[in-house]
């Protein structure tokens, strides 16, 4: 345990200079025209009563928000017609995100634990901050300095990511930190890396108004994604929806095939439908040639998987797979898409490149209409993949290639040996390393890990073994934040300014139109305050706002394939709608516009663009891979004990991960059942006595739930589906996970389910 503190500084109060200046002036002073994109500019001056444009902060669609303001705060927001992802549409929890923001419980101090009492109790920043640096320090000198560790979000700004990164790797001397986006996007980011040389999705929205046949993987837009299914909706070509789901979801009810395969056959079967459009010559043999390597050793591969062997692995009619073979072979512009359904399997990164291979050997990329597209989850997974620094080195360079060390400490100005030339632990690895006492002090950054995390006991237990638990959020009572020994009071989205990265690649403006509660700050300032008590404030002596961070981030980026210097600011952001990247600074010269108080809307064909057009990749010889291995079998089968297979996922459009936002809303409260719910097929129901209305008690290896039953055809025979965001799924789910993304495996484990109470 840690040794005694000194007696801490006398605490300054809240009113003190600093508090004030962080507090600042609202930064509306971006507000928007009614004619934007093309048809206006920027005025220079804030206007109190107008509208603005913000990004939403819940999910990576990254839909513009039109936020009205009464004396530059925020009252009211609406759906930002003009802005290029939404076009005035927006789902329920876009037009709820001003009222998490407005909860009465928001926390508004740091709280301590009190070590007699064991109740948190409100102390100054200035104390937070003592205690932060002395326990993490104390830490570090009893246990060396990679005992400690953060674990952060896909949910905060850009430039929030990097400081984080930065200030914890280079300026506190930590080695091991992640983020849960390892929970949702590991898969798609290495998938892609491997096979495509960067974590680079090659699609536009507008793709899906022009594919005409739409491949969904383990991806439900309906109801996770409502905006882009959308934008399906707009097609024009009357194309072909094809949905490869277990379950029959909404999105596959209105799909034109509904391909309802065995859970965790998707491997056999994208092999099996790549084998099948070769036996038919549906090969695009010269961008193969031209673009690719490995293809013969692909097709030699996947001849083994033989109509017969994917109808025996997946439970498919040969007629369903002969048409799902047909549908492909017939789109002259097919896209595939993927969500968690894929990227939290137990084989993910293949899977994902499975889909990779088949558009790649059918020569369905860089086309409009066409892509393997990997949909994001959270509002900035994007950005955590490419800055957070943490198992990547920003600009989605490598920690342990010497030249891309030295690029980053050139743009930063700082000495080579300050950027670390390993990467830290995964996710897992890290709570392993809890478990080990490898780590004994723990830093949680937006994201509620007791919740969200897979086998949650496992993690409630060992986080009971940490020296030091500090946790940083919106609200003081979730689940890890009750946990804590200390909590640090945040911003929440529209408290605050910087970037967010949408799926795809559209770089989106975040502004302050409300001001935080209490003495919560934003995670930029937190950071800086931290930086500043912990003694390396210097390394960040240029990091002066969210917008300077930008300037850095830019030049990071530059000779990247994310390469965006060509943003001159965030006005230019604001008045183009985002932008997507790549955008250098050859693309800002020859789009004609840049930024300041004068920045106009980009020209019409800088709005929507896709990667690969000139079918060169980011590897060497600008040729994709194929990628591919033998299918395995899931950690967790059914047996005569637990002879149901359990599948977890969205439950409705109103919810948000583990609902410590949209639980805060009466209106989306309305819009999903209160208490957990259980779904189960009607002869699975009939044959275990189960009548409705009723309880089930659901029994994995690890924990036990009770929930309200709900029988429906829509979920096969022999599994059972649970909604993610109610406390105790996770009891129940099992730590396994892929070996190449290290992302958990949330899809799939064995459950016994009886009648419950
Ligand atoms: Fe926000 Fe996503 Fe809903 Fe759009 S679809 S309003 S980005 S939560």
């Amino acid at each position: 345990m840690i040794a005694p503190l000194p007696p801490p500084p006398v605490a300054k109060t809240p009113t003190n200079t600093w508090l004030r200046e962080w507090h600042g002036p609202l930064t509306a002073d971006l507000v928007q025209t009614p004619g934007r994109f093309g048809l206006g500019r920027i005025p220079e001056r804030l206007k109190p009563d107008a509208t603005t444009t913000v990004v939403c902060g819940f999910c990576a669609t990254g839909c513009g928000l039109t936020v009205h303001l009464k004396d530059g705060v925020a009252v009211n927001l609406s759906a930002d017609p003009l802005y290029p992802v939404n076009l005035g549409m927006a789902c329920p929890k876009g037009w709820e995100a001003l009222t998490p923001l407005a909860a009465p419980d928001r926390a508004t101090t740091p709280l301590l634990r009190n070590a007699s009492t064991g109740a948190m109790e409100p102390v100054s920043w200035v104390r937070a901050m003592h205690e932060f640096t002395t326990k993490m320090k104390a830490v570090q000198a009893a246990h060396g300095p990679e005992s400690i560790a953060f674990l952060s979000t896909g949910q905060i700004c850009t430039e929030e990511m990097a400081f984080l990164g930065g200030l914890f790797r280079s300026g506190m001397g930590g080695r091991h930190c992640d983020s849960n986006t390892r929970q949702c996007m590991a898969t798609a980011h290495v998938a892609y890396k491997q096979s495509l040389g960067f974590d680079a999705p090659p699609y536009t929205y507008a793709d899906f108004e022009e594919s005409d046949c739409l491949v969904f993987v383990g991806s439900n837009p309906c109801i996770a994604h409502p905006i882009m299914w959308q934008r399906v909706l707009r097609n024009p070509h009357h194309p072909s929806i094809v949905v490869l789901d277990p379950r029959r979801t909404e999105t596959a009810m209105a799909a034109t095939l509904h391909v309802p395969l065995a859970p965790k056959s998707d491997l056999t079967l994208l092999y099996g439908l790549a084998a099948a459009l070769l036996e038919k010559g549906v090969v695009d043999r010269r961008f193969v040639d031209a673009h690719t390597e490995g293809f013969a050793e692909f097709a030699a591969f996947v001849a083994a998987f033989t109509p017969e062997r994917v109808c025996a692995a997946s439970g498919l009619a040969r007629e369903t797979f002969d048409e799902l073979v047909r549908v492909v072979a017939a789109g002259r512009r097919v896209s595939f898409w993927w969500t968690m359904g894929v990227n939290q399997g137990h084989e993910s990164t293949r899977t994902a490149q499975a889909l990779i291979n088949l558009a790649l050997m059918t020569g369905n990329i860089g086309r409009p209409g066409t892509g393997a597209n990997s949909i994001t989850g959270q509002c900035n997974a994007m950005g955590s993949r490419l800055f957070a620094n943490a198992t990547g080195l920003a600009g989605g360079r490598d920690f342990r290639d010497a030249g891309h060390r030295r690029e980053v400490a050139s743009v930063l100005g700082w000495p080579e040996e300050c950027v670390p030339s390993e990467p830290g632990w995964a996710y897992d690895q890290i709570i392993d390393g809890i478990e080990s006492g490898a780590i004994r002090g723990l830093w949680v950054v937006a994201t509620n890990t007791a919740h969200s995390w897979i086998h949650q006991g496992r993690f409630r237990e060992l986080a009971a073994k940490l020296d030091f638990l500090v946790v940083q959020d919106l609200y003081a009572d979730t689940d890890t934040a009750r946990m804590g020994h200390l909590f640090l009071p945040a911003a929440g989205w529209g408290e605050k300014e910087g970037t967010f990265i949408n799926s795809e690649r559209r770089i989106g403006l975040v502004k302050r139109v409300r001001r935080p509660p209490g003495q919560a700050l934003s995670d930029f300032h937190i950071f800086q305050l931290i930086a500043a008590a912990w003694g390396c404030g210097g390394l960040f002596r240029e990091w002066r706002s969210p917008e300077a961070v930008f300037q850095i981030l830019k030049r990071l980026s530059a000779g990247r394939p994310c390469d965006f210097s060509g943003i001159a600011d965030y006005r230019h952001l604001d008045a183009s709608g985002g932008v997507q990247w790549p955008f250098t600074v050859a693309d800002a010269t020859e789009s004609g516009v840049g930024g300041g108080p004068e920045a106009g809307a980009l020209p019409g064909k800088w709005r929507e663009r896709r990667l690969f057009e000139d079918g060169r990749f980011f590897l060497p010889g600008g040729r994709a891979r194929f990628i591919f291995d033998e299918p395995r079998t899931p950690a967790e089968v059914p047996d005569a004990e637990y002879p149901f297979v359990l599948l977890t996922g969205r439950g409705t459009s109103a919810q948000w991960h583990t609902n410590t936002r949209t639980g805060r809303s009466d209106v989306l409260r309305q819009l999903y059942p209160a208490e957990c719910y259980v779904e189960v097929h009607p002869d699975d129901a009939a044959r275990l006595g189960l009548t409705v209305p009723g309880r089930v008690r659901l029994e994995t290896r690890r924990g036990t739930l009770d929930a309200n039953l709900y029988v429906t055809p829509t979920v096969p025979a022999g599994s059972v589906f649970l909604p993610m965001h109610y406390d105790g799924v996770n009891r129940l789910t099992a730590s396994s996970f892929d070996p190449h993304s290290r992302q958990p495996s949330y899809k799939h484990c064995a459950v016994r389910v009886t009648r419950g109470n």
